[in-house]
């Protein structure tokens, strides 16, 4: 408790209880007495009612826990606590975040710190281009410690293993306690995912999510059994458009950029300027009362052909039948029950048909949860997995959508204008291209961790490094997700305007997929042969006769040789 103070210096009894620090520092009755310099008292907020100098609880939020309910403001007391949030360079350059990402979570932060100050709750929020930021998550917290000396940190545990790090080595070195309780966004917690996890030789998503849907009773019928029988309605799931695309798509809709928005925008856009991507088009939800908007336009008018039209791709269109609601979901602006039982809803009216609904709840309860699970079963290991010992460079194309390849240019375009590409074109255009040019897993990783919106590591890593690289040598998926540029030419119409033939693996016209795909097995045959459901894939090498193999290696070799992409045919003046 503060006992004396004047506008230079401030003095304070310490807390009962340092945990964190040796025990010989551990004297709770001294008095601590701090001269506030120009910094600190630069740092102490301005809004709110008058303060106590030492309060109780700093509330650590972080961009990624915008959740009105989260367990760290369960017992906040506006009388003596302190919301902490800050906007700093380090969580925007660790990778080269693009502009679209950067710019959701600061808008969502400001909106966040605005809703919580019309509650009567006091902030400190350190802005981007606040002259006195550290521009480090540590920094900040230990400026904010210096100025408020509160008895004690609370947070809502962090969503990536780095940041959880970066935390507690601050508050141990600044010698205060840091209380982490658990996220109640997830279904599941990380102890129960353990739970499931241990004893099993392998992990698999479709054990996960029956448990999970019989535990919280989705999509089941009153005695219990999965809705239709049976608990997965996948198969039915992979149509494309054919040849006449999608017809009158209907468009999602747009969150207008407010004030607040708008300033965040000229921030991002001056102060990361070099950073990938474009904010021209930003629209992208930023509160929970918009996240809510965007679920009902979804369910809807998109959620009914969603089931169906999950994996297809088309030209210029980059929503097709998706939600759009990855990033609302992981600032946790929005609950994932709320998106499961509106789904749920819309089924039980008869307004989508269960394909649809069970193969969207899938996405929800079942992958978001398993992936998390296996993000805190795995870290800080996981990182480092290289199991296919892949050592290329990302291509530079990458961060400019700048290639022939059309498949490869219009998901990376849209990426970089929108911040978004669906599922498939993360799986099986960008991931795929990178798994078989054999591009290093943590390039591949940082780049998903730098481009897209939603992208947090705890759902990024597994994804990427995991599902699309393999480089975790199976625990996400059983088998690599390798296919021939046949498999984007049946799921979009991306190949009938490129200059690559995908029938084709070798000369000048080959599609670099399936070039790429067959130097793929060539490379990992032994690893490959092991795994029974690659035994096909492998077997087909048998059709390859010496000539067609070394000119299958000889093409591979130019593409890697050229930075990653066939070499440019000659343009003629
Ligand atoms: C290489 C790669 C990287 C990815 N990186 C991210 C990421 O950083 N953040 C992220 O949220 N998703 C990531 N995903 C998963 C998925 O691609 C996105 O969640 C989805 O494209 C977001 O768009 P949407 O909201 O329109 O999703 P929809 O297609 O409408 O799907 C509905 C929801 O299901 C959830 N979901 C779907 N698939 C997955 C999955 N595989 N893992 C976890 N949740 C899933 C998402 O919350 C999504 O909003 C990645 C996938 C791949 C292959
Ligand atoms: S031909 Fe190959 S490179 Fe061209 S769009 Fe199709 S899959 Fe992509």
């Amino acid at each position: 408790m503060t006992f004396m103070s004047s506008p230079t210096t401030r003095c304070w009894r310490s807390r009962d209880v340092l945990l964190g620090v040796a025990p010989r520092n551990r004297d709770v009755r001294r008095v601590r007495c701090s001269r506030m310099t120009p910094r600190v008292r630069a740092a102490a907020p301005v809004d709110g009612p008058p303060q106590p100098q030492s309060i109780r609880h700093l509330v650590l939020v972080l961009g990624d826990q915008l959740d009105r309910n989260a367990s760290a403001l369960d017992d906040f007391d506006a009388s003596q606590d302190v919301i902490w949030m800050a906007e700093v360079m380090e969580e925007s350059t660790h990778v080269w975040s693009g502009k679209p990402r950067t710019a959701v979570f600061l808008s969502a932060m400001r909106h966040f710190a605005a809703a919580q100050r019309a509650l009567g709750r006091r902030v400190h929020y350190v802005a981007l281009d606040d002259p006195d930021n550290t521009q480090s998550l540590s920094g900040e917290l230990a400026r904010a410690v210096q100025a408020f000396a509160p008895q004690r940190l609370v947070m809502t545990e962090a969503g990536d293993w780095r940041v959880q790090q970066a935390l507690v080595q601050a508050a141990q070195s600044l010698g205060v306690e840091l209380e982490q309780r658990s996220d109640r966004h997830f279904y599941a917690s990380v102890d129960e995912f353990r739970a499931h996890a241990k004893g099993r030789k392998q992990l698999r998503l479709e054990y996960w999510y029956r448990e999970l849907r019989q535990r919280h009773a989705v999509l089941l019928t009153a005695d219990g059994k999965p809705e239709g029988g049976q608990w997965n309605f996948d198969a039915e799931n992979r149509g494309s458009f054919g040849k006449q695309g999608p017809v009158d798509l209907p468009a999602p809709q747009r969150f207008a950029p407010d004030h607040i928005t708008r300033e965040v925008l000229t921030l991002v856009n001056a102060r990361l300027a070099s950073h990938p991507g474009s904010l021209e088009a930003f629209d992208w939800p930023v509160t929970p009362e918009d996240a809510q908007l965007a679920l009902q336009d979804f369910v809807q008018h998109r959620l009914p052909q969603f089931g169906t039209y999950q994996d297809a791709m088309w030209t210029s269109e980059p929503w097709l039948y998706h939600s759009r609601l990855s990033a609302a979901m992981n600032l946790k602006l929005l609950d994932p029950r709320d998106v499961v039982q509106a789904t749920e809803r819309a089924y039980r009216e008869g307004h989508v048909p269960l394909a649809a609904a069970e193969g969207f709840i899938r996405q929800i309860l079942g992958w978001r949860e398993y992936v998390r699970g296996i993000y805190w079963l795995e870290m800080p290991g996981y990182l480092s997995r290289n199991a296919l010992g892949a050592r290329e460079p990302l291509p530079s194309f990458y961060w400019t959508g700048d290639t022939e390849m059309r498949c490869l240019q219009q998901a990376i375009g849209q990426t970089l204008d929108l911040g978004y590409a669906h599922h498939i074109q993360r799986l099986m255009v960008t991931g795929l291209y990178a798994l078989l040019l054999g591009v290093n897993p943590v390039a591949v990783h940082e780049w998903y961790l730098a481009v897209y919106v939603d992208a947090v590591e705890w759902v990024e890593l597994p994804n990427t490094l995991g599902m699309s690289q393999y480089a975790d040598g199976g625990i996400m998926a059983s088998k690599p997700y390798a296919a021939t540029g046949k498999y984007i030419q049946r799921m979009s119409n991306y190949c009938a305007s490129c200059r690559f033939d995908p029938a084709t693996s070798s000369g000048e016209d080959a599609c670099p997929f399936t070039t790429l795909y067959w130097d793929f097995l060539l490379r990992h045959e032994p690893l490959l042969a092991r795994n029974q459901r690659m035994a096909l894939q492998v077997k087909n090498l048998a059709r390859l006769d010496t000539a067609a193999r070394a000119a299958i290696t000889e093409r591979a070799t130019q593409i890697r040789q050229s930075g990653g992409a066939p070499p440019r045919a000659l343009q003629l003046l």
